[in-house]
């Protein structure tokens, strides 16, 4: 057997480009797309057809506050040794389609263009899917975060999908709903006050309160899974012998809160409970080998878990063919 060193299987890979017969140059000409494929992948789960949408990502500047219990030096050098530049955190935006053959759900709603001009495509995916948001019988939300509810409504406060009925998890509505505790909020805490009421006031009455636990279609359980806000949830998704765990934000870029799920954004209201909460699902999702999925997850959000000496390692699910 030939070993070669990296040096000389370039220059052996070189000569071999110049022997053989190049095309004239201009031959393949052609303007670049400078546009992205469609961000819809589709896969299995029993007998129910799962596709992530991709809504896009928030490059997010951040300092050395970001993580309460991390320097900024430590969250830097996990960005780096993510390949990832310092100071910056790509907050990647994917929401989930689940098609039970009965119902066609929809898990978060993306960003509908609000929050950053990188994200806003989730509806044109979902139309490259194949779907139209007028197909949708059934959301479900996670938590009142803008990022997760923006996409129910245009910016002009028109509906984004007018035959869909909404359950959202009634902790969290009792939280960002009660008035005492927005007037006790500030800085961005109150942004999201005033975003859940532009929101949902007007449609109080069809937004369906749920208690985390709850079974909310066939196959779908909701999961208590609080501390990154009051009522945040998570959801299992049963079809046939076969689970998914769709942890919502309970862990976010894997690479800082996978890696370190100790570590404490300043995303998570309740810190310590947000740890207590994604350490317990990390465990049962490494434990018993499930697929899991995740918001802001590198698209197209899921894979498995896998526990470390210090962490958990997410190992990418791989494209599927069919
Ligand atoms: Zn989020």
């Amino acid at each position: 057997m030939t070993h070669f060193s990296r040096r000389s299987f370039i220059a052996a890979s070189a000569l071999a480009a110049g022997a053989m017969a190049l095309p004239s140059a201009g031959r393949a000409a052609a303007p670049l797309a400078r546009a992205q494929g469609p961000g819809a992948y589709r896969y299995k789960l029993g007998q129910f057809e799962l596709t992530a949408l991709y809504d896009g990502t928030w490059f997010l500047p951040i300092d050395g506050k970001f993580v309460r219990n991390a320097s900024g030096g430590a969250v830097n050098a996990a960005l780096a040794k993510a390949f990832l530049p310092p100071n910056i955190l790509p907050i990647s935006f994917t929401a989930l389609l689940v098609n039970t053959g009965k119902q066609l759900v929809l898990i978060d709603t993306g960003s509908a263009g609000q929050l950053a001009d990188t994200a806003g495509f989730m509806n044109a995916n979902l139309a490259a899917g194949g779907v139209k948001a007028g197909d949708i019988d059934t959301i479900l939300i996670s938590h009142f975060h803008p990022d997760h509810i923006d996409g129910l409504k245009t910016k002009d406060g028109d509906k984004v999908f007018p035959n869909a009925q909404i359950f959202v998890p009634e902790p969290e509505w009792t939280f960002w709903m009660d008035d005492g505790n927005q007037s006790r909020a500030s800085g961005s805490v109150l942004g999201y006050f005033r975003n859940a009421r532009r929101i949902f006031a007007d449609i109080a009455k069809e937004a369906q309160r749920f208690k985390p636990g709850a079974e909310l279609v066939p196959g779908i359980v909701s999961l208590p899974a609080y501390g990154h806000t009051p009522g945040h949830t998570a959801f299992a998704i049963h079809s046939g012998n076969q689970s998914l765990l769709a942890m919502s934000d309970t862990v976010r870029n894997p690479e800082l809160f996978a890696r370190h799920p100790d570590w404490q954004p300043i995303f998570d209201m309740d810190g310590a409970l947000s740890v207590k909460t994604r350490r317990r699902m990390l465990d049962r999702a490494a434990a018993d080998r499930m697929l899991v999925e995740a918001y802001h997850f590198p698209f197209p959000a899921c894979g498995h878990m896998v526990k470390t000496a210090t962490g958990y390692e997410l190992v990418p699910s791989m494209w599927q063919p069919l």
